[in-house]
């Protein structure tokens, strides 16, 4: 048996396995968050995809930054990101973490998520609707089924650049691995 081959298909198992049982740690950050509850309530009922919130960084696979990020708040996300086990996930929710949003020009808000940390998956709008939240989740369970949600691996890659980006915005960020 050829090992390449046999070990491609254990991975395939693995992530759709894993694309079953999703735990997201959501960080309300910013008004994205409102149209969380909705999202996981009867109507629109997202635990029947197999996604669930999780209570800590170390249980969760999902990162939810929910719109704008502060600065301040920055250097928590980076610490929770941090603490959560690989294979690993974010999702941005809305404009304010693709571009800035309508905070574009805000002195104390960050411009683009993905500068800091590596973004599997962007949920355009202001604010994104369940349904478009619903769509994001059917399609990052997609990318984590193909392996291409693998975010996790270029923060490891590219921990330099972003730690870099992380700095100059934030100063000294002291590690809690
Ligand atoms: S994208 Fe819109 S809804 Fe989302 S945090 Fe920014 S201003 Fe609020």
């Amino acid at each position: 048996m050829n090992n390449k081959y046999e070990s491609n298909k254990w991975q395939e198992v693995i992530n759709w396995v894993q694309t079953r049982s999703l735990f997201m740690l959501h960080y309300c950050t910013g008004c994205g968050a409102i149209e969380l509850p909705p999202t996981m309530t009867s109507r629109y009922d997202m635990s029947r995809f197999g996604i669930g919130p999780a209570a800590t960084p170390r249980q969760a696979d999902i990162l939810l930054i929910t719109g704008y990020l502060s600065t301040k708040t920055l250097r928590r996300v980076i610490y929770t990101y941090e603490q959560m086990q690989n294979p690993k996930f974010v999702m941005g929710f809305g404009s304010c973490t693709i571009n800035g949003g309508m905070y574009w020009d805000s002195y104390n808000t960050i411009k683009q998520l993905d500068k800091y940390i590596p973004v599997d998956l962007y949920i355009a709008g202001c604010m994104p609707r369940p349904e478009a939240i619903l769509e994001g989740f059917l399609k990052l369970k997609e990318k984590i089924e193909t392996g291409s949600a693998d975010g996790y691996k270029k923060y490891n890659k590219e921990y330099e650049k972003y730690k870099k980006n992380q700095e100059k915005v934030l100063g000294e960020v002291k590690r809690r691995q």
